[in-house]
């Protein structure tokens, strides 16, 4: 007879256990990974075909805003007024009604492509449409707070907004520039300097604030956030083509290269002098690309590309589309962490029109004679970094509720009464003067490293976000 042993048994079942645990733990481990990686890549291609639709709308209205500048041309020719009255008022509205057909063109792609609405991006549109109505559009003596593009401008825009929420925004508009947001520069509005406290990036400092860590005593240092900033109305809030009213003669025109080589393709006639004498020396108002914006790549912060390079006629910065979307992964298993882990993936795409001229010379900037012509053939993805998402991203609305919300107190009250938010918490950690003297003391001896690597280089990573 054969004797059991029941401390053998004991040992075999705890093994069989420990197996199926392993074997469990594998099989759920597997599955976050696999649901991760397709969410991953449903994010990336919708964020991507987001933000080439957008590309592609304002690549479209340029075209449209540079045929109705030959348009205006041939109008005024022949000395019809009227016409071109009907042409620089087509402009104006087709600098917001272009770009918000390409915002609506982008939820279209990021749904397509597998992207959910998202709550909170859509509730914020819609708060932004209350906002331009009641704030923008407000009467004060006798005309509106914010000077409108066009009479009526804000109440249509504001019905623009709506509709786009109504139908669920799934990709945020991450280089949105709002009109009522405060002008830049201040070191508390810029993400990178939470990433360099949480990172102890202390070359981030040296490099970019210098005598910040010295200097500092408390929050009283700061002094008041910067006001809202100036901007000229003129270009769409969302995927702004960044283009101004110019005052130029019929002459001056007709003079720049590629005006009549434009017109002849699109057979629009330009004669190249006016049929009425009195007409040449005639001013009115043309689109132009607005300067400091349509500037070459290479005059960017940090240059781009940051290897190889542009060819001249597609070396222009100018209206780009960037589009986040954020998707939330349901795990099987804990990633542990705080309150503040977050399960969700977030990806930023950025596309740019592209195009060129075409002149005897070759194929020329689009950008060579300032005025708006007809130039842009493609559209093309563009690295995050070339683009020109707001530091954090305009849809980042965590970010958002720190600079809107959570800054003020602190400006007043300093970091005792700041609510438990990421970035607030930073704020505690760099209050602490310890903190500070810290990086005094490691600079003191090792600021010789940061000059031999950028500072984007440091512990922050090599990208101004990461994906
Ligand atoms: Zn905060």
């Amino acid at each position: 007879m054969k004797h059991r042993d029941p401390k053998r048994e004991g040992q075999t079942l705890l093994f069989m256990v420990l197996a199926l645990v392993i074997i469990t733990v594998a099989v759920l481990w597997m599955a976050d990974v696999h649901h991760i990686i397709s969410v991953k890549d449903r994010s990336q291609n919708a964020g991507d075909a987001a933000a080439l639709a957008g590309a592609r709308w304002q690549g479209t209205t340029l075209n449209f805003i540079g045929e109705l500048n030959l348009m205006h041309a041939a109008a005024l020719a022949i000395g019809d007024f009227q016409a071109i009255d009907v042409i620089t008022n087509t402009q104006k509205r087709l600098c917001f009604t272009g770009p918000m057909t390409g915002v609506a063109a982008a939820q279209q792609g990021a749904k397509l492509n597998g992207m959910h609405v998202n709550e909170d991006f859509t509730d914020f549109v819609r708060e932004h449409a209350d906002e331009v109505r009641n704030d923008y559009a407000a009467i004060v003596g006798g005309t509106s707070a914010m000077p409108e593009p066009w009479p009526g401008a804000w109440m249509e825009y504001a019905a623009m907004l709506d509709a786009i929420a109504d139908d669920g925004v799934a990709a945020g508009i991450d280089n949105a520039s709002f009109f009522n947001d405060p002008g830049g520069g201040h070191v508390l509005l810029m993400l990178e300097f939470y990433d360099a406290i949480a990172a102890r990036d202390w070359c981030w400092f040296f490099m970019t604030r210098p005598h910040l860590l010295e200097d500092y005593t408390d929050y009283t240092w700061w002094g008041a956030l910067p006001q809202q900033g100036a901007r000229a109305s003129s270009s769409s809030e969302f995927l702004g083509l960044w283009l101004t009213p110019q005052t130029r003669t019929f002459a001056e025109i007709t003079a720049i290269d590629g005006v009549l080589e434009e017109a002849q393709r699109l057979s629009i006639d330009v004669p190249q002098t006016s049929l009425l004498p009195q007409i040449a020396g005639t001013a009115s108002t043309w689109c132009y690309y607005m300067s400091g914006m349509w500037d070459r790549w290479g005059a960017m912060d940090p240059p781009f590309p940051v290897e190889g390079e542009v060819k001249p006629q597609y070396d222009y910065a100018g209206a780009d589309s960037v589009m986040r979307v954020e998707a939330g992964i349901s795990r099987f298993m804990s990633g542990g962490g705080g309150t503040d882990a977050e399960d969700v993936i977030v990806w930023t795409g950025a596309a740019k029109p592209f195009g060129y001229l075409e002149t005897d010379g070759g194929e020329e900037n689009p950008t060579s004679a300032r005025l708006v012509l007809p130039a842009f053939r493609e559209v093309r993805l563009i690295p995050i970094d070339a683009s020109s998402a707001s530091s954090g991203g305009s849809f980042n609305l965590r970010w958002r509720r720190h600079c809107v919300e959570h800054l003020p107190i602190y400006i007043k009250q300093g970091p005792a009464a700041l609510p438990p938010c990421r970035y607030c918490r930073r704020l505690v950690t760099w209050e602490r003067p310890e903190f500070r003297a810290e990086g005094v003391g490691w600079l003191s001896t090792n600021s010789w490293q940061c000059t031999i690597s950028p500072p984007g280089d440091g512990p922050g990573g090599g990208t101004r976000r990461a994906h």
